[in-house]
């Protein structure tokens, strides 16, 4: 047995939280500290340097000796830089190790490299980063040493967002504002703000590192381009919730305590579907600090992966053939006194709070559908939403037997008088326990969900950030939230009229709930007619962003302006061309330096053969046969790759981004497919000890 964790010592125990600082700061300090995490506003030059000094004697006495400002760029991923604690040192040579107000308030990086969508030329590089004092500081062990780690956002000279933390921030804003205005109207005086929870589900695949260092797309493009089906894939089910082998049990055990120790609430552990996938899931926060803690978790699993000599996969579609990788973001909305508002009760027919916040939900997925599934792509999902193992890439809700009645009586009648129980569950077994079952069963194919108190949108990838999805979910409710105080706030009779906004918002957009199987042909049909739209890859989603409605949206609450939005839908073409750019470079590389040398040294022993066993007077059958197969597939693959080698460098001198993502997506996408097909035809028909890397059971059985 390797050594046991103490869970609760070391939980927490590399996070500057709230505890620690209430033990180090001046009372003083610290109720200022508290008054901004909770009400906002800025803390003083004199707090922050009684902060930072604290903060780094508490950091060095851990042995940090250096600290960074954390932040989010739009790659998706996070950016730091590391700074030392040392200072010049004096006459006599000391040096004190130092850090200011200033220091931790302000950063001011060279942003001239990260994406901006045209926001921000190289020439006006200036970008800066500020301290989001609502997510704590932490130390981060890696290699390096400690590194005092400040989540920061990141903004443009100009205070252009450059990240994805601050309107992730403002949308929190916005959405706590709104729904104070619905709380108020139904009699809560005492909460003083609102605040959405976000737990993610990460799922994620692990692979040998001598497998993985062998396969330059692994490398280079994180999924695999080529790969012949190994003979078992995910159909026995026995991976899904089964027994953890001992190597991944190991990398789970420390992964769980590397979590802890930066405070991360980490769960729940299983084997996924695929072979070689496994999943973890956090307890849910305040959404800024889920975001953060997801790229956390993110970044750890690749660390201990790591260590342990493997490589850990983020990418939506690692292998063909078998499921891909999602990340369940589970979200509700709780006041700071404890209620959560999409919490129905017992009986959520009279639960007339419940019922306009879930009509306002309706209303706010129905109309802004594109823009939640936009929020839901990058590149690796296109290869999941709408492949039956992810959820479609409608946007439809799911609420379950007990609600959809509730909602289709309130539709018909204007009232819903009856409530459909759970029930008790009956196992037939005189020692097993009958208990009280849910009312509603589950539906894994939709893609928001309503799951007993909160929504499960289903839709992220796995490598994404969540922080997308947050801020367009805050904002789009917010924005009903805000529609609807506005009538209800004039109201006369405020029940009539509530019972009347329920039922016109439920009627409108009824059309959205769909409880049936999202996966089947059906169901696409029917939702064309319904009118939802079906967005099927990333960069046709992208132009939801700038629509009209879109615009409108974000600029009433202060979350994007135009310019931001703009830059944004750049961004998505840029990052598009360049990660289909590089795919298609890597297929040319391993088909043009590994895999056609392979097949032709092949042919050529297989050509050898045939020749000695004709002059040996033997007639060699299978060899020519299997030569001619051989050959047959080479000529193909010479065809598509010249084809691949053409296309890539016609896209790639197309100037217009946006023309640019659409060109690798209807032409270079195709011939990549075209070269792969017989290069996995080939990988049958070659010696296995000639293969130039590891095959697909290699892969995901050696783990
Ligand atoms: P399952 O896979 O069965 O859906 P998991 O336990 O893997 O469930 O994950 C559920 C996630 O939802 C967890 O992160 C959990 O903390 C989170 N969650 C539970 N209740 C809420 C809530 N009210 N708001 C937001 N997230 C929640
Ligand atoms: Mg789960």
């Amino acid at each position: 047995m390797s050594e046991v964790a103490n869970v609760e010592k070391i939980f927490g125990e590399n996070v500057f939280s709230l505890g620690v600082m209430r033990e180090r700061l001046p009372k003083n300090v610290y109720k200022e500290v508290i008054r901004v995490i909770e009400h906002g506003g800025e803390i003083s030059m004199a707090t922050a340097n009684v902060v930072a000094k604290e903060m780094k004697d508490w950091a060095t006495e851990k042995g940090a000796t250096h600290f960074t400002h954390w932040f989010q760029p739009l790659t998706g991923i996070t950016a730091e830089k590391h700074d030392s604690f040392v200072t010049n040192p004096d006459e006599m040579g000391k040096m004190i190790m130092e850090f200011s107000g200033k220091e931790l308030i302000k950063g001011e990086p060279d942003a001239s490299s990260f994406p901006s969508g045209g926001l921000r030329a190289t020439f006006e590089a200036r970008g800066y980063t500020t301290w989001d004092i609502t997510s704590p500081a932490f130390l981060k062990e890696a290699s390096t040493g400690l590194i005092l780690c400040i989540p920061t956002a990141f903004c443009s000279y100009t205070g252009e967002a450059l990240d994805k933390k601050t309107p992730l921030l403002r949308s929190m804003e916005a959405l706590s504002e709104q729904a104070m205005r619905i709380v108020r109207l139904f009699g809560d005086t005492q909460a003083k703000k609102v605040m959405p929870s976000v737990g993610a589900e990460q799922e994620y695949f692990l692979v040998d590192a001598d497998n993985y260092k062998k396969r330059k797309d692994l490398i280079f493009a994180g999924r695999t381009l080529f790969g012949a089906p190994a003979p078992k894939g995910q159909e026995m089910g026995d991976h899904y919730f089964g027994v953890i082998r001992e190597r991944v049990g190991g990398f789970m055990k420390e992964l769980n305590e590397e979590l802890w120790k930066v405070g991360i609430t980490a769960k729940t552990q299983h084997n996924e579907v695929a072979p070689a996938q496994h999943e973890l899931a956090p307890i849910y926060d305040t959404a800024n600090i889920a975001v953060d803690h997801n790229q956390l978790v993110m970044e750890t699993m690749k660390r201990v992966a790591a260590n342990r000599d493997m490589r850990c996969l983020l990418h939506e579609k690692p292998y063909a053939g078998v499921n891909g990788s999602g990340k369940h973001n589970n979200w509700s909305i709780t006041t700071d006194t404890g209620v959560n508002l999409l919490d129905p009760g017992e009986t959520p027919n009279q639960n007339i709070q419940f019922l306009l916040v879930l009509a306002c939900v309706m209303k706010a997925v129905d109309e802004h559908a594109d823009l939640l599934r936009q929020s839901a792509s990058d590149v690796g999902n296109d290869h999941r939403l709408g492949a039956d193992e992810a959820p479609p890439a409608i946007i439809s809700m799911f609420l379950g037997e007990q609600l959809e009645d509730v909602v289709s009586q309130l539709v018909e009648t204007g009232e819903a008088r009856r409530v459909k129980k759970g029930g008790k569950l009956l196992t037939g077994v005189s020692t097993l326990p009958d208990f009280q079952k849910d009312a509603t069963d589950r539906n894994r194919t939709s893609p928001f969900a309503f799951t007993g108190n909160k929504f499960e949108f289903r839709m992220v990838g796995s490598s994404d950030s969540i922080a997308d999805a947050n801020t367009t979910l805050n904002a789009i409710v917010a924005e009903a939230f805000c529609e609807a105080a506005d009538r209800l706030e004039k109201a006369e009779d405020f029940d009539l009229a509530v019972h009347d906004l329920i039922k016109e918002y439920m009627a409108e957009h009824e059309r959205i709930i769909f409880n049936g199987n999202g996966y089947s042909e059906e169901w696409i049909k029917e939702a064309e007619e319904r009118g939802l739209p079906n967005i099927k890859t990333m960069i046709e989603a992208a132009s939801a962003l700038t629509t009209k409605n879109s615009v409108a949206l974000f600029e009433k609450f202060g979350i994007y302006t135009e310019i931001e939005l703009k830059s944004r839908e750049e961004v998505v073409y840029e990052t598009y061309a360049k990660t289909i750019n590089i795919e298609a470079l890597t297929m040319i590389d391993m088909a043009s330096k590994e895999i056609i040398p392979a097949g032709v040294k092949y042919a050529r022993i297989l050509a050898d053969t045939v020749n000695a066993s004709k002059t040996a007077g033997v007639e060699p059958v299978a060899e020519l046969e299997t030569l001619k197969e051989v050959s047959d597939k080479l000529a193909k693959m010479k065809k598509a790759l010249k084809e691949l080698i053409t296309e890539e460098q016609k896209a790639d001198q197309i100037k217009d981004t946006r023309e640019q993502a659409f060109y690798y997506k209807d032409h270079v996408i195709d011939v990549m497919k075209e070269l792969r097909t017989p290069a996995d035809e080939l990988e049958m028909l070659v010696d296995k000890e000639m293969w130039p890397f590891p095959t697909y059971g290699e892969l995901m059985f050696e783990v």
